[in-house]
């Protein structure tokens, strides 16, 4: 560190991404990619001419996207916001709305949100969540911050419904209230239609996860008029272009095949079925999600152990070293025949070699 860095950033933790290591091909279960390619309908959509048109800026506005997701979701243009990532989006989100009053999320949660809040000054409190790993609903009602909530969380797997988010929202009318949805395609119940109601609601999503498009770098977010036009500001300020012409092609064109994306969540929550299954009849105790991961313990092995295990044979899961969360293990949904091999060296593990 340079002896002129901000202060803000000296006392900021860094994120840290699950591992992408290139020694050899693994099995990647751990960082809640889709196992399946983007639909092929967006594997065509960008041809020469468009490389050739790369020479041109970006649309700024992102007009026909916005339009696209805006026919899709039943909402209007004005109440779609798009940009790289949904990360860059919770970034904006924190900046804008959380420096004021201070902000608030869960003691399990993604991990970004308390780096965003460091990153930016925010003074944060985690609120912990349940002996049972759920989010108690009622420790967010009028609590008059800034409120993150990944709904699925991560990485537990575990929903709230929709009418507990609602009574988050309406008792905390003078801050935002964040809903992060990158995993609610695989089983979670959506609230971005409150956002036609509620003027403190934003609902985030992203491309990554159910979109099969994590690479593309892809996030939305739904939101009344005005809180839009408050995070459109912040990208105006920085980086108007900050989706790239040929992802631009690629996320309209995924908009168009909603209904492949919609079969392969579909597949992914079959595998997940039988995944849990699998796990449970090995002892482990698997939380109910409704994501495309699993977070699982074995009460005869140490999730770090298992975790290590695993890679020694070519598979990536994610652990956590946080204390409450140690004995644990994420698990991605991948291809069903990776589930099988991964549940059979979790029997080799556990068993011994072979058997
Ligand atoms: C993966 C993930 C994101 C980030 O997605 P990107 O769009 O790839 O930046 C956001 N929130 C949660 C809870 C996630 O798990």
């Amino acid at each position: 560190m340079s002896r002129f860095l901000d202060r803000c950033l000296q006392k900021t933790d860094a994120y840290t991404p699950g591992e992408q290591p290139r020694d050899k091909q693994y099995i990647k279960l751990n960082t809640n990619e889709s196992p399946y390619p983007p639909a092929p309908e967006v594997i065509n959509a960008v041809n020469a001419e468009d490389l050739g048109s790369l020479r041109l800026y970006s649309d700024p506005t992102c007009k026909v996207l916005k339009e696209k997701l805006s026919a899709l979701y039943g909402v209007k243009p004005q109440n779609v916001f798009v940009s790289n990532g949904s990360d860059d989006i919770l970034n904006f989100a924190f900046y804008a709305f959380g420096r004021e009053n201070g902000a608030v999320f869960p003691d399990i949660t993604y991990g970004f949100y308390s780096v965003f809040a460091q990153l930016h000054g925010v003074e944060y409190s985690e609120i912990p969540l349940k002996d049972d790993f759920t989010v108690d609903y009622k420790d967010y009602l009028g609590i008059n911050k800034f409120i993150a909530i990944a709904n699925p969380n991560a990485p537990t797997g575990i929903s709230l419904p929709v009418w507990q988010i609602e009574e988050i929202v309406k008792t905390n009318p003078d801050n935002v209230v964040l809903i992060d949805e990158a995993y609610v395609d695989f089983g979670g119940e959506s609230c971005y239609k409150l956002t036609e109601k509620y003027d403190n609601l934003l609902v985030v999503r992203t491309f990554s996860k159910s979109r099969c498009l994590a690479g593309g770098r892809l996030g939305y977010a739904f939101g009344c008029e005005e809180l839009i036009a408050d995070i459109e500001k912040i990208k105006y300020s920085t980086n108007p272009y900050n989706i790239n012409r040929l992802t631009l092609k690629l996320g309209e064109a995924t908009v168009d095949n909603d209904g492949y994306y919609m079969e392969k969540c579909g597949e992914i929550i079959k595998t997940r079925a039988f995944t849990k299954a699998a796990l449970e009849n090995e002892g482990f105790t698997v939380l109910n999600s409704d994501t495309n991961f699993l977070f699982a313990k074995s009460n005869r092995i140490s999730g770090e152990k298992l975790y290590l295990e695993l890679k020694n044979r070519g598979i990536l899961i994610r652990h956590f070293s946080k204390e409450r969360i140690k004995d644990f293990n994420r698990i991605t949904i991948g291809a069903p025949e990776e589930m099988e091999l991964f549940i059979k060296a979790v029997k080799e593990i556990l068993y011994g070699e072979k058997k």
